[in-house]
């Protein structure tokens, strides 16, 4: 061929194996544009074909002529990851010391993992009539593969997706076909999206008070360079009503936004909030999506057809071309951070290290920003934007402790929380009642033999869900009968303990005529049941909530005027550093449900230690006393923001294995300068889904000690031959300690 060098350039391409490194290949012979880092191609891998991203292209490569094998084809004609995502996602796979080819594949959405395009156009192919004679007489004989594609394409035209699915590798054999003349393919545009209304003048907004006013501003001015923001608003205070200029301020710049919120808190609200104030393309990203519609919405971000890109987690990885912001909703919640699979990230720190990138603000909006934030905030990295004031109604809510020690109570409610929930139900308020354990009861008890309905499986007992007959496992999934008996001595059994189905009944025995209505994940289950359970509350049909962590998030419920804790005392005396924040996060949480629309909010905690200091702190100063401690605390005791931590967890078959693979890694760690090493220790719940979990701590004062030692240790911990006999993954600033 002419006009070609004859050095093919060199594709280092990632692909998702456990490896630590790029695969070298030569680009394919045939190529109508040159290839790209941040596009996809397909290669030979030993026996199989796979599909990688090209993170670098080279001159020359370290492997012989011989050994170089060439990419089959490219998947897109222009990068799907752009430079800035492409270093961001390298950046990452470095932080989390986790394979690049594992940790592109993590930020894909599966269709695109498997091939499918990203343009939205769908690639069309069909039997010529010389095609159709020649499948019906049977050819072509020896090509077993051009064979099938025929018989697939016999009677119906086919796109190249269903193709893939169909028959796996087919290319190969329909660029044969195709030179013979037996098909043809073609592009024809997909299904057009469904395109937004056309709105009329998008309705302005309510005018800001000062505080929101003044937030706004501060980060309007800085919509040109990166800055992290803290916007740190009580619940009610008008957050989203700036999230909702600074995003306005952003599209009229020609720019786009990126809206994280947690798993939970991608309330139909919200997102009808956006959708509402601005008439551009909008593209929503969360778990529930089926795999097609995830692939639809990263294409209209790809495009930059979707000017707002609003998701859970993962969608920190979503293309938005020409970024302009990234706002993260909720910045403290706890499912930002990926801390299952192999590739454990923080969606959060993610955002502010991709906007760093993006010379783009990032806004952590919170009314209880995480310790770690809140410790950004005092080193002067991030800039604090406080909303002391809640936008519609002034007062906030009164917050009280009940001592159950000194209160009658029945069935885990005391009598002066009984009497308030008549008081409010009375002067024609709703109330909330928050437990965060769903079920009837976390115990099934058998009084005459002390048996305890165990889960075989787990260090951990079955929960009664009374309603459904059944005993379940919270952990690991386990479902039985529930037995009428004492299957050891044949006594009568009894439930001890309450979970929210409990406090439905007693309530509904309690207040006869008055409606509950029960919000946790036995009663949620399907797209719809939580706008269903929301319009019975909006409507006032329900007059009383009962509730787990899903009603403390993202929802406005304005005529709720009680909030009711039942059991505040779970996260009091953990071992986990982190206890007390997420319960001090919590309560304040739920109690910023009380008192949203005009009338004022009451609050109560029932307790078995009021004068527990967190309580104590929480009540007298709120949640910034609150963090004061805490913050004095990690730092006397060295624990994160004040030390950096990784955690190695493992799982196997018997406790046993798990430490001993954990204690030879220990032990190829000699002597470290600057780290510590905690453990190996069983896990605090040991045994879950029948493997034994165990873990080690990799702590350092310096985060570059940290890393370093990381570097140098993981891939001998990695040849370790114990290695492969557990289950094992590293967690770069774990959030839960086990
Ligand atoms: P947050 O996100 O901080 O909990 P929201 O943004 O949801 O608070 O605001 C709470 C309520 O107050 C919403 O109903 C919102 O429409 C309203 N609101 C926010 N800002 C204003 C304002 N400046 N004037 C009037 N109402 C406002
Ligand atoms: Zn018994
Ligand atoms: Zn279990």
């Amino acid at each position: 061929m002419t006009g070609k060098t004859d050095i093919a350039p060199i594709l280092r391409v990632a692909l998702a194996t456990p490896l630590r490194r790029l695969f070298d290949y030569r680009a394919p012979a045939e190529c109508a544009a040159p290839i790209e880092p941040g596009m996809r191609v397909r290669v030979p891998f030993g026996r199989q074909r796979l599909i990688g991203v090209v993170m670098e292209t080279a001159l020359r490569s370290d492997l012989p002529d011989g050994r170089l094998k060439a990419v089959i084809e490219p998947l897109d004609d222009r990068p799907i990851f752009d430079r800035a995502l492409l270093e961001l996602l390298d950046w990452a796979a470095g932080y989390y010391h986790h394979p690049i080819g594992e940790v592109l594949s993590a930020a894909l959405p599966k269709a695109l993992r498997l091939g499918a395009s990203l343009r939205a156009v769908e690639e069309r192919w069909r039997l010529t009539a010389a095609g159709h004679a020649a499948y019906s007489s049977g050819e072509p004989r020896r090509a077993p593969r051009q064979r099938q594609l025929l018989a697939a394409l016999s009677d119906a035209e086919l796109s190249a997706d269903t193709l893939q699915d169909r028959l796996g590798s087919w290319r190969e054999a329909g660029r044969a076909l195709r030179a013979r003349g037996w098909v043809t393919s073609a592009e024809q545009p997909l299904a057009p999206q469904p395109q937004n209304p056309v709105l009329p003048q998008p309705p302005p907004g309510p005018t800001l008070n000062e505080e929101q006013r003044q937030a706004t501003e501060r980060i309007c001015q800085s919509l040109d360079a990166f800055s992290a923001f803290v916007l740190h608003g009580i619940t009610g205070s008008g957050k989203t009503e700036v999230y909702l200029r600074v995003t306005g301020q952003v599209l009229a710049k020609g720019r786009s936004a990126l809206v994280l919120v947690p798993e939970i808190g991608l309330t139909p609200q919200l997102v009808a909030r956006f959708r509402e104030r601005f008439a551009v393309g909008m593209s929503v990203l969360h778990s529930a999506l089926t795999d097609q519609e995830r692939l639809s919405a990263w294409r209209e971000a790809f495009s930059g057809q979707a000017r707002i890109v609003l998701g859970t987690r993962s969608a920190v990885f979503a293309p938005v071309p020409r970024l302009g912001v990234i706002i993260v909703d909720e910045e403290h919640d706890a499912s930002f951070k990926q801390h299952e699979g192999g590739f454990r990230y923080s969606a959060r720190d993610l955002a502010v290290v991709r906007a760093r990138r993006a010379a783009a603000p990032a806004v952590l909006g919170s009314a209880t920003p995480a310790i770690e934030t809140l410790h950004n905030v005092e080193a002067g990295r991030y800039v604090r934007l406080p909303l002391t004031r809640r936008a519609v109604q002034a007062a906030p809510p009164r917050i009280s402790l009940i001592d159950l020690r000194a209160n009658a109570h029945h069935a885990g409610l005391s009598t002066p929380a009984v009497q308030a929930i008549e008081r409010h139900l009375g002067a024609g308020g709703q109330a909330l009642v928050f437990l965060n354990r769903r079920g009837y009861a976390p115990t099934l008890l058998c009084t005459a033999c002390g048996w305890i309905a165990p889960c075989t499986a787990c260090d951990a007992r079955l929960t009664v869900h009374l309603a459904a007959a059944r005993l379940r496992c919270h952990h690991c999934g386990a479902d039985a009968q529930l037995p009428e008996r004492c299957p050891q001595c044949g006594f009568a059994v009894k439930t001890v303990g309450q979970g929210t189905e409990r406090i439905e009944e007693t309530l509904a025995r309690l207040f006869p005529g008055l409606p509950c209505v029960r919000l946790d994940r036995d009663v949620v289950r399907h797209r719809g049941d939580m706008e269903e359970a929301m319009r019975r509350i909006a409507s006032g049909e329900g007059r009383i909530l009962v509730g787990t962590q899903m009603v403390t998030k993202g929802h406005d419920f304005p005529n709720v005027t009680l909030v009711v804790v039942l059991n505040a005392d779970q996260g009091l005396f953990s071992t986990d550093f982190r206890a007390p924040e997420r319960l001090a996060q919590t309560i304040v949480q739920v109690a910023g449900r009380a008192g949203r629309g005009e009338r004022p909010g009451e609050v109560l905690i029932q307790t078995e230690f009021p004068a527990h200091p967190l309580l104590a702190g929480l009540l007298a100063e709120g949640y910034e006393g609150f963090a004061r401690t805490a913050l004095r605390e990690r730092s006397e005791a060295s624990w994160p923001p004040f030390s950096r931590l990784a955690a190695v967890r493992d799982s196997a078959a018997t406790a046993e294995a798990a430490l001993a693979f954990l204690t030879e890694a220990r032990a190829l760690a000699d002597r470290p300068r600057g780290v510590r090493l905690l453990g190996p220790v069983p896990a605090a719940m040991a045994k879950r889904a029948g493997r034994h979990h165990a873990q080690l701590l990799v702590e350092s004062t310096e985060r570059a000690r940290l890393h370093r030692f990381l570097d140098a240790w993981l891939p001998r911990v990695e040849s370790l031959p114990s290695a492969r006999r557990v289950r094992w993954a590293l967690d770069v600033d774990p959030i839960e300690l086990f």
